[in-house]
């Protein structure tokens, strides 16, 4: 009954009709929650139509990457190459604390929608700033402890006037538009499996798409669609098949079983879409990225060898069954963490002198790739960085040709791209004018290593690399480089490339304007030439900007916003970027002879002198072992820590008195620092805790 309700009051929005809300789920029912019904309905509706049309009403930003193509290109011009001298900030809104901002903004109408820190979602007057409303959906902090990199969010989605999130403990939740008021919410996930959820939805066909992280943690990887009226379960589709003796979903699961061997499932598998998503109307194919395979290591986790579909694929699924159509896999048999969840791009090349309607993508593993998007054949693929896990990617088998000599099977090798991927999650742009791909790209490489004494662990982190591995030959030289890099699709060229201080840069922004908008990782928000690249404007912001700038216009007055909040996996692990977070995160938003000011930054902490302490060397290096596992995801490798989370170097004498209650007992779960008494006993605790203090002794006297 409800379920027809909410036809009947979507039947004018959706593009398709409102069949398929009425299939059954394919798989077990989720807990929904409708508290009221629904309030009216605003007057400027956001539905298929309208964001297939986004062009004739460039103002605005209607989904994540503006239009279902994903290209994060706009139309807009009257900030452009001749007058972006004169930008300034037009308004600012600083949040508490530092913790990352990944969120592309939302522009309806004039309101700014946004996800901040903790899944809090802020609506804004997108010419003020003025905060309209808010809603805090009250995620369980401590469930950072099962996501590798911090509480963070990439974006919303709107639909029939509500506006869409998934939470980090697995929740989608519907609020109203208008007022912030939640009209549904359901549990996407099972709580208690460690999934958690960081990207955007998109809502194609009136369906909500959304998937889900953590392969890394032991689990299955799935998408699903949900009705965007009612929040019901539409449809599911499995990224990875589970044990076969349970029976498969579907023909493609049985398919994918093939490729796998040994007792995955026990491993979970991985394969999850944690972040990205394309839809093409036409086709009416909903475009899915997946995740790497859980552990990194194939040996673990598929003895026998074999392709392991459909890990670090893009998957060509059905918008309104889930159905699956055709994959394309960029690395069979992953090894590497080199997922496929980076952002895929929609767009028509001509290639080889006949138009191709293509899809385009950089995933972790190196390679650019052009795909056909109506069959999943690859068109062409080449190295926008140094790679040397695969020599090249063979057109005749779409496969890449690994380079034997670099596995690491047997021994350590140093890999490049590494974990963090010559792209991660920071998406690129499409500017057709120009035809290039703007891509934020990283040379990192890294020493990949076997963990021969690896035992899975639930809940736990499950990568299978050896952490106490000898650095390979080669290693101290180990690259860490950052560059906007413009690339010819067609011709699979650099066109132009801007070196950047500093690895882990912002996502991309190109408009008519000739511009592409970039944060860099040194605190600075810059404009560039799209054509030549040649440096137009930059202003200093007080932290490297990661997430993707959007543009509006209202009252045809053009805005350049971001969120600005330096974080993310390599930050977080990686330390040592403190210098580069020294304000508050921050949402900004710049126009032509815009004033605003930024507040001086903070002066930089001074470190209390530490306790002394009596442990011996033997300790301390237990404890950095247990400290590498169990903290510096999220504090930084060596207790340096990337100035989102305390840097435990500089505790207060008050807070090395309450170590043991805050690691062991939990009592600062409240603001996201988890409990850990399952896993360390109090002699692991005083362990962990001489090595920091050993840390900052050392810091101290530096
Ligand atoms: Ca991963």
């Amino acid at each position: 009954m409800k379920r027809s309700l909410a036809c009947l009051i979507f039947l004018s929005l959706i593009i398709s009709g409102c069949s398929s809300g009425d299939k059954e789920p394919t798989a077990t029912a989720t807990t929904t929650t409708t508290p009221a019904a629904r309030p009216a309905l605003p007057a400027n509706l956001v539905d298929g139509k309208r964001i297939i049309a986004a062009d004739a009403e460039p103002g605005n930003w209607l989904s994540h990457g503006r239009t279902y193509n994903e290209q994060r290109y706009s139309p807009l011009d009257p900030i452009n190459a001749g007058n972006v001298g004169q930008l300034g900030l037009a308004w600012h809104i600083d949040l508490d604390g530092k913790q990352a901002l990944e969120a592309t903004p939302l522009v309806i109408d004039g309101v700014l929608y946004t996800s901040t820190v903790w899944n809090v979602i802020l609506a804004v007057d997108a010419a003020t700033g003025k905060e309209l409303w808010s809603y805090d959906p009250l995620p369980r902090r401590d469930w950072t402890r099962y996501m590798c990199c911090g509480p963070v969010n990439r974006g919303l989605a709107a639909w029939g006037g509500n506006i869409y999130e998934g939470t980090i403990d697995g929740r989608l939740i519907a609020v109203d538009a208008a007022t912030g008021k939640l009209v549904w919410e359901t549990q996407t996930t099972d709580p208690n499996q460690p999934y958690s959820i960081t990207g955007a939805p998109r809502v194609v066909n009136g369906k909500v798409i959304i998937g889900n992280g953590g392969s890394e943690y032991g689990i299955r990887g799935y998408v699903s669609a949900y009705d965007a009226g009612t929040g019901a379960l539409v449809w599911r589709f499995y990224t990875v098949p589970g044990d076969p003796k349970a029976g498969f979903e579907n023909p493609a699961m049985e398919m994918a079983a093939q490729t796998w061997s040994g007792e995955w499932w026990k491993y979970g598998g991985g394969g999850t879409v944690w972040d990205s998503f394309a839809f093409d109307p036409e086709l009416n194919l909903v475009y899915v990225g997946t995740g790497n395979g859980g552990p990194w290591v194939r040996e673990i986790r598929s003895p026998g060898g074999g392709d392991n579909l459909f890990l670090s694929s893009i998957i060509a699924l059905n918008a309104d069954t889930g159905e699956y159509v055709w994959h394309y896999q960029t690395t069979p048999g992953e090894n590497w963490d080199f997922t496929a969840t980076q952002q895929m791009i929609l767009a028509e090349l001509e290639i080889d002198g006949a138009p191709r309607k293509v899809l385009m993508q950089a995933p972790k593993n190196g390679f650019f790739y052009v795909i056909d998007r109506a069959t999943g054949e690859l068109l062409s693929a080449e190295p926008i960085v140094p790679v040397n896990w695969a020599s090249h990617v063979d057109k005749a088998t779409g496969k890449p040709v690994e380079i034997a000599e670099n596995l690491y099977t047997e021994e350590a090798k140093l890999i490049s791209p590494g974990p963090n991927g010559a792209h991660d999650w920071q998406p690129m742009s499409f500017h057709p004018g120009t035809g290039l791909v703007y891509i934020p790209i990283h040379e990192m490489s890294w020493a990949y290593s076997r963990d021969p004494e690896f035992k899975f662990k639930p809940f736990g982190w499950n990568a299978g690399q050896n952490p106490n591995a000898a650095a390979p030959p080669g290693a101290t030289e180990a690259t860490a480089r950052g560059a906007l890099l413009a690339w010819d699709p067609i011709k699979q060229s650099k066109a132009w490339e801007v070196d950047l201080v500093h690895p882990w840069n912002g996502g991309v922004l190109s408009t008519a304007g000739n511009l592409v908008i970039e944060g860099a990782a040194d605190g600075r928000f810059v404009i560039y030439r799209a054509d030549t690249g040649e440096k137009l404007w930059e202003m200093p912001i007080q932290t490297g900007a990661v997430a993707g700038p959007i543009t509006y216009s209202v009252n045809d007055e053009q805005y350049i916003a971001v969120n600005a909040g330096w974080g993310g996996a390599y930050v977080l692990m990686g330390g040592g970027a403190g210098p580069m977070h020294q304000g508050p995160s921050r949402i900004l938003a710049f126009k032509l002879g815009g004033a605003d000011q930024l507040s001086p930054p903070p002066p930089p902490p001074v470190m209390p002198e530490p306790p002394t302490s009596t442990a011996n060397a033997e300790d301390i290096a237990a404890g950095q072992g247990l400290y590498m596992g169990l903290c510096g995801n999220c504090h930084g490798f060596y207790a340096i820590s990337g100035g989102i989370n305390p840097d435990l170097r500089y505790m207060s004498a008050e807070t090395h008195g309450l170590f043991r209650d805050i690691v062991l007992v939990g009592i600062r779960r409240g603001v996201g620092m988890p409990a850990f008494n399952d896993v360390l006993s109090e002699t692991d605790l005083e362990k962990i805790h001489a090595y920091v203090i050993n840390r900052a002794r050392e810091t101290y006297q530096e």
